[in-house]
């Protein structure tokens, strides 16, 4: 129960009580208090959820979600706001939130539908069909990866051990998991291999292919993919 939940509200008392519980159920909590920071953290880093009130300073929530959405992020989204009108529910579903919360509400309520949210995402993991980490985009369903908004050319073994990969992220995975994996049984068994191509991978990929940030070698073990 450790998922990353990042809350975007600018009322601080709230902000601070929901940090507050969410933290005693176990969730790591990041809290951004306007529109500007939150869509930054949203963009650039990894949450499993995120909590997004409507009416923001900076960025309003309904443009904040527009943009996490234009950026390929698939995090769920639960919607927070003061106003009653279902007009602005419908808007705000149609900007890509998930569900939606009208302020005051109970923690209660608050919590059950975190836990939902996380839960229906978690159904839909092993079918994740994009994946972003640092500037690059992954669209696993089309075989297309960006970087920098441009397409970065790869080769089918080089896609599949990225997605092996992106499925498989946090977790360390050995030289001998990725040749029985991505190669298949058939093919010539050498670790080499895997090193050439993680090593591919890495120069099209990462900022600094001598220092990765998201392909991670694990001496003795394999390699960790953190994106
Ligand atoms: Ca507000």
């Amino acid at each position: 129960m450790n998922a990353k939940i990042l809350i975007v509200e600018d009322e601080v008392g709230l902000a601070t009580t929901l940090r507050d519980r969410l933290r005693n159920e176990g969730y790591v909590v990041t809290v951004a208090r306007d529109g500007i920071s939150g869509l930054d953290l949203a963009i650039h880093e990894q949450f499993e959820l995120m909590i997004l009130d409507l009416m923001l300073p900076g960025e309003g929530g309904l443009t904040v979600c527009e943009k996490v959405r234009q950026s390929g992020s698939n995090v769920p989204i639960l919607m927070l706001t003061a106003l009653r009108q279902t007009a602005d529910k419908v808007t705000g579903l149609r900007a890509g939130a998930d569900d939606y919360l009208t302020k005051p509400f109970q923690m209660s309520e608050l919590l059950a539908r975190v836990a939902a949210l996380l839960r229906r995402a978690k159904g839909t993991e092993t079918m994740a069909e994009r994946h972003q980490f640092g500037t690059i985009r992954v669209d696993l369903k089309r075989a297309e990866v960006l970087r920098d908004s441009q397409p970065v050319s790869l080769s089918a073994k080089e896609f599949l051990l990225l997605r092996y990969f992106v499925n498989h992220r946090g977790t360390v995975i050995s030289r001998d998991e990725l040749l029985r994996e991505v190669w298949g049984y058939g093919a010539v068994r050498s670790s080499r291999t895997v090193d050439v191509h993680v090593a591919w991978l890495r120069r099209k990929l990462e900022t600094d292919p001598k220092n990765p940030q998201f392909i991670l070698t694990v001496v003795g073990l394999g390699y960790k993919f953190t994106g």
